[in-house]
């Protein structure tokens, strides 16, 4: 029986290239919680969770991830077989409630432990890949309306990126709406440019909002109101002439269930942390394909670890209409990778070595490396 004989988490803490601007938070790094999974067998296993803004955006941190995973999860994931991966989520289960975000960094470890030993990509662990590569939108969050559509203009001729997500709900619902149509009017159609309300907006805000954003030429609004206003969602989404998507509101496969039941979005953003797992994030994708509801993979802004789990996941899904946001590692100003990610042509590989098919820069883990006197709080700008 291969022992999993040493479980060890290390913050890592990564500046990002400027400061994300978002509804609840503004980043200027991002605090990354490293796990390692030392097997038997001499395999190691390497998973990450992340957060948006520290506790800003979920109800976990990576401080409380590494205390959970050291305290809870390791005498546990001690008793298991490290073959097994799923019978091991299935005892942490038992044991642990929540924390989808701890589950699905151990989740990662163990699969990319599995998938070395036995020669074969996550994604083909976890079901199949359908696709090689995965299309990645960019984020526009510098709150500026000059500086982002210089941006977009520079990821557009770069062949980096040609879709676009604005993070508004910050500032008066006029002076948003005003920021997306201009920065629609000057990409036109070359990019499609899509925002991010982040819960900040009431329904009725909302209603006024999504009309104006389809008139501004928008192509899709991601989570304009608070995730428990689940009918509100449906009259949103049965009434706009644009596509609604529900992110915040996805906690795994239960409240993906209960969105699909009511209607309640017409596109889902899949993320494998806050679905509880690589597994669960499929069930997510099920009940989504199952419903008829579309699907976008979306990003807890996780380094390069947790942001090529996701790619294995997505890359497995029949059909994921509207791309994906896999561009955590673009920005931070290092990717912690041995090798660097291949984005190209408006995409993602999806690496097709075993297990996640990467392996860290250890120099520059040891350099990032949180030590006593650094902090990673992000609060918002003044
Ligand atoms: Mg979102």
């Amino acid at each position: 029986m291969v022992k999993i004989e040493q479980i060890e988490t290390v913050l890592v803490d990564i500046p990002t290239i400027r400061p994300h601007v978002l509804a609840m938070a503004t980043m200027r790094s991002q605090a990354v919680c490293l796990v390692r999974l030392y097997c038997s067998d001499g395999i190691v296993g390497i998973g990450e969770a992340t957060t948006i803004g520290g506790l800003a955006y979920g109800p976990e941190s990576p401080e409380g991830i590494k205390l959970a995973i050291d305290t809870y999860f390791a005498p546990i994931l001690k008793s298991c077989t490290a073959t097994r991966p799923a019978a091991a989520m299935a005892l942490l289960s038992q044991h642990i409630v929540g924390n989808h975000f701890a589950k699905c960094a151990v989740e990662t470890a163990l699969l990319d432990a599995q998938g070395k030993r036995t020669g074969l990509p996550v994604s083909e662990l976890i079901g199949g890949r359908v696709r090689d590569r995965l299309p990645v939108l960019w984020t526009l969050a510098s709150g500026n309306t000059a500086l982002d559509i210089e941006e977009a203009e520079r990821m557009i001729a770069e062949r980096r990126h040609n879709v676009f997500k604005l993070k508004i709900g910050k500032r008066p619902l006029k002076d948003d709406v005003a920021h997306v149509a201009a920065i629609k009017r000057a990409l036109g159609d070359r990019a499609s440019v899509r925002v991010d309300v982040n819960m900040a907006w009431d329904e009725p805000t909302a209603k006024q909002g999504v009309a104006m954003l389809a008139d501004a030429g928008c192509d899709l609004v991601e989570q304009p109101i608070t995730k428990q206003n689940r009918a509100g969602m449906a009259r949103l989404s049965a009434c706009s002439a644009i596509p609604i998507m529900a992110d915040e509101a996805l906690t795994g496969p239960a409240s993906a269930y209960d969105y699909a039941t009511q209607a309640a979005a017409n596109v889902f953003a899949v993320k494998i942390e806050q679905s509880g797992g690589l597994f669960a994030a499929r069930q997510v994708q099920a009940i989504a394909d199952a419903a008829g509801i579309a699907l976008y993979g979306g990003t807890m802004l996780e380094a390069g670890i947790g942001t090529i789990a996701s790619a294995h996941v997505f890359a497995t899904f029949p059909a994921l209409s509207f791309g994906t946001e896999l561009f955590g590692p673009l920005l931070l100003t290092e990717e912690i990778l041995a090798t660097p990610l291949d984005y190209s042509d408006f995409s993602l590989a999806v690496p097709d070595g075993p297990g996640l098919g990467i392996a860290l820069d250890e120099d520059r883990v040891q350099f990032h490396r949180r030590d006593a006197s650094r902090s990673t709080i992000s609060l918002p700008a003044a």
